[in-house]
């Protein structure tokens, strides 16, 4: 990420990543705020997986549930949802960092 007050480029961690579920990020040089612009390509790669994910994860219920609300089926069902939260998070921080910029907020 580059910030647009002084240019300074740095990583977006992890820390900072989740730290910032509304994309505003604070400069760890100039200390400006900014935040992520909000893109048409942005929220299509977004909902594109966030549709992928409810798909696959509602035809797998669907597939496992049929033999029964068992408790591990139940477990099942939710390792899945949890899993794909999980994948769409790590999906959604690869784009922050390599394609979304920063503009001052
Ligand atoms: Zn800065």
């Amino acid at each position: 990420m580059t910030c647009p007050h002084c240019n300074h480029g740095f990583a977006l961690t992890w820390r900072r990543y989740l730290g910032s579920p509304t994309g505003k990020h604070q400069c760890p040089v100039c200390g400006g705020y900014s935040r992520f612009k909000m893109t048409l390509s942005y929220v299509a790669m977004v909902g594109s997986a966030w549709l992928v994910f409810f798909g696959i994860a509602f035809g797998l219920t669907v597939m496992i549930l049929k033999g029964g609300r068992t408790p591990r089926a139940v477990a099942m069902v939710a390792a899945i949802y949890a899993a794909g939260c999980v994948i769409v998070a790590v999906l959604d921080r690869i784009f922050d960092e390599r394609f979304r910029k920063l503009e001052k907020s």
